[in-house]
């Protein structure tokens, strides 16, 4: 007879500790007196997947896999789509529940779909648990939010009785021989494009490095953050996408220190982080004009024939061939370090909407750039933050100008002084 099992598919949570897809998944597993699994499936063809950002996935999942491995949960890593993957191991075990993390983005709710239905076919449990955001989003709100202050108090009045820490104690004796391990890693990076590594250590011992460091010289700095080398940011943004580092235990952390900047930071990495994700699970076209609000569609429309003094292509975009010795310079960054200051972020990308034809050319060659660059990108707030600055999502209108209408606007003096960035500097270090 076939064994029962249970599979976490893991996705969008690399890590043991805080995650409350394994604590459901070995809950399911104890109540039914099943094994527990855990299986992650290298999607062929997944967009904007490369070595930069591959190397720092995996690395930071064969961490994880050889902890499980400690309590007898093999890891599983299948080169294909999730259900041929299921296909596979339903022929050695029979699987009663499959849990996946709760996505919102497209790429991921297409393969969510595929599985939903092969659950049903197969009489097979499926469920979705939030290991992303401190209160699900659809707790946080039922509906599209206009903007951080629509969204703030509901967030506020309630996150607090999201803190509890959640801990699994599951064990089983099953054989881990054929679980994932770093050794397998170079091999498998051969498939992808190349990109010069991150200096960030993957993984989640090195996300809890990253925040407590934070904790204890960053936060003191974080009201100077906008100044490129206070040092004041705290790096997470990578870990917190690949889900790394608990956002529970980030915002526990960072409150229990009671620092006068301690606000500030949940103001960014509770508040609008969540906002991201509300945009980007209740508006499908987040990565379009025809998501955004309508005064922002009015005001573009009204100015796509506005004489623009210069427009780039993607390539001269992409290989900081502009006029403008910032824009080069921050995109300098973003190609060899995947990271760039979130100040700069703003500027890098507003410029784009002022060089191009089209809004919508500036938003498609800012997620080719964002995504394929950005240790951090293909996340909510990548497209939220691109939203932001070329088509007012969550903003409001402002003074009327050529080419950007209502959008806010943003020049380089006054990008150099608030951040007292030097473009011609041939170093940075993150
Ligand atoms: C054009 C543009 C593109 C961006 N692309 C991405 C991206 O691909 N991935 C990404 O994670 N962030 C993105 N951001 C948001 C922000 O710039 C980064 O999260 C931040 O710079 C990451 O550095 P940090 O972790 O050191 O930030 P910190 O200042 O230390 O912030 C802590 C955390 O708060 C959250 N946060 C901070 N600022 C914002 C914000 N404006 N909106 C939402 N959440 C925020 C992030 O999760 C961040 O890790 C983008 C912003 C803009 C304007």
């Amino acid at each position: 007879m076939k064994e029962n099992v249970v599979v976490y598919w893991m996705s969008r949570a690399i890590r043991v500790n805080e995650n409350p897809a394994l604590v459901q998944a070995s809950e399911i597993a104890i109540e039914n007196g099943a094994m527990l699994i855990v299986v992650f499936a290298l999607i062929p063809d997944f967009p904007f997947a490369n070595t930069r950002n591959m190397d720092f996935l995996l690395r930071g999942l064969a961490e994880v896999s050889d902890k499980l491995a400690n309590r007898g949960i093999p890891l599983f890593l299948y080169q294909g789509y999730p259900v041929e993957a299921f296909d596979d191991f339903q022929k050695e075990f029979r699987i009663i529940t499959i849990v996946n993390e709760h996505h919102v983005l497209k790429p991921f709710l297409f393969s969510q779909e595929k599985v939903r239905e092969w659950c049903l076919y197969q009489d097979v449990d499926f469920k979705l648990v939030n290991t992303a955001c401190v209160i699900p989003v659809e707790e946080a709100s039922s509906k599209l939010e206009f903007a951080a202050k629509t969204i703030r108090s509901k967030i506020m009045n309630k996150y607090k009785n999201y803190l509890d820490e959640i801990h699994s104690d599951f064990s089983q004796t099953m054989d881990t021989s054929k679980r994932f391990k770093a050794g397998e890693i170079e091999v498998l990076l051969k498939n992808y494009p190349h990109l010069t590594r991150s200096r960030l250590i993957p993984g989640e011992d090195a996300a809890h490095q990253t925040l407590n460091e934070f904790i204890a010289l960053g936060l003191e700095n974080y009201d100077q953050r906008n100044l490129f080398d206070a040092k004041g940011q705290s790096y997470l943004s990578a870990y917190l996408h690949f889900g790394m580092i608990s956002p529970v235990k980030m915002i526990r952390e960072v409150e229990k220190t009671n620092h006068r900047n301690a606000p500030l930071f949940v103001e960014e990495a509770l508040v609008r982080r969540e906002l991201a994700e509300n945009y980007c699970h209740y508006q499908k076209h987040y990565d379009s004009l025809k998501g955004v609000w309508p005064w922002a569609r009015e005001t573009l429309q009204l100015h796509l024939d506005d004489p623009r003094d210069y427009i780039y292509s993607l390539e001269q975009f992409e290989q900081s061939q502009t006029h403008d010795e910032l824009w080069n310079a921050c995109q300098r960054m973003v190609v060899e370090q995947g990271y760039l200051h979130s100040y700069l972020r703003m500027y890098w990308a507003k410029m784009v909407l002022l060089w191009t034809k089209h809004p919508q050319d500036a938003i498609d060659i800012l997620i080719y750039l964002n995504d394929t660059y950005f240790l951090d990108g293909r996340d909510p707030n990548g497209y939220t933050g691109i939203m932001w600055c070329v088509a007012g999502v969550h903003d409001r209108p402002w003074f009327n100008r050529p080419i950007i209408g209502l959008i806010r606007a943003m020049g380089k003096d006054g990008t150099l002084k608030k951040t007292k960035f030097d473009p011609r500097r041939l170093k940075y270090d993150i």
